[in-house]
């Protein structure tokens, strides 16, 4: 979907930080998309492509998921709704617990601005393990909405996030595979 150009921009933009947070960690540092207004630009632009006519509201993950979901949300001129990790966003809420690693998390939406039956796109900027996203997913389906797609500036193929996604029945898009 996307031009070969703009792949070709974004790798050469977006950073690669071996090691960070932890060993073994390839991190993806898309801060330096942020000094290129074009490039930004096009992003959003070919994330729109994706979604035009598809969806009634784009929820985003905190927190990088927001830097291009809620322009996605305004030039698709459809909803945007926050997806927060626990404890930020005051009541009601609708909180979905998921496992991590080590441990386990929670993130939470406020509750009513999710409407029933609405087609739902979730944008985060990477899908890793897919273990937010899929939490995100569930969060939505709890509110009686449907994800039909799910969309990523990255996705790291090999630890198979598609997979936890899958059952969702939703189109699955990212502009990068590492
Ligand atoms: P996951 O639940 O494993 O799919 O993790 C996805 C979340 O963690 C996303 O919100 C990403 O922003 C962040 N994340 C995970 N791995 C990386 C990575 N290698 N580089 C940058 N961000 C990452």
């Amino acid at each position: 979907m996307a031009s070969k150009e703009l792949i070709k921009k974004l790798e050469d933009t977006i950073e690669n930080i071996p090691d960070f947070p932890i060993p073994g960690i390839q991190f993806k540092d898309i801060s330096p998309i942020f000094l290129d207004p074009k490039l930004y630009e096009d992003v959003i632009k070919d994330l729109v492509a994706f979604s035009k006519g598809k969806v009634d509201a784009v929820c985003g993950i905190e927190s990088r998921g927001y830097l291009f979901g809620i322009a996605i949300a305004v030039a698709l001129e459809v909803p945007f709704i926050l997806i927060r990790k626990a404890g930020k966003l005051p009541p009601p809420i609708i909180s979905e617990k998921y496992d991590l690693e080590y441990g386990s998390a929670v993130i939470e939406t406020r509750e009513g601005q999710i409407k029933k039956g609405q087609r739902i796109l979730i944008h985060d900027d990477l899908l890793a393990t897919g273990g937010t996203t899929e939490a995100a997913a569930k969060l939505v389906e709890k509110q009686g909405a449907t994800v039909t797609q799910f969309s990523f500036l990255i996705g790291l193929t090999g630890l198979n996030g598609d997979e936890k996604l899958k059952k969702f029945n939703s189109e699955i898009y990212h502009i990068l595979e590492y």
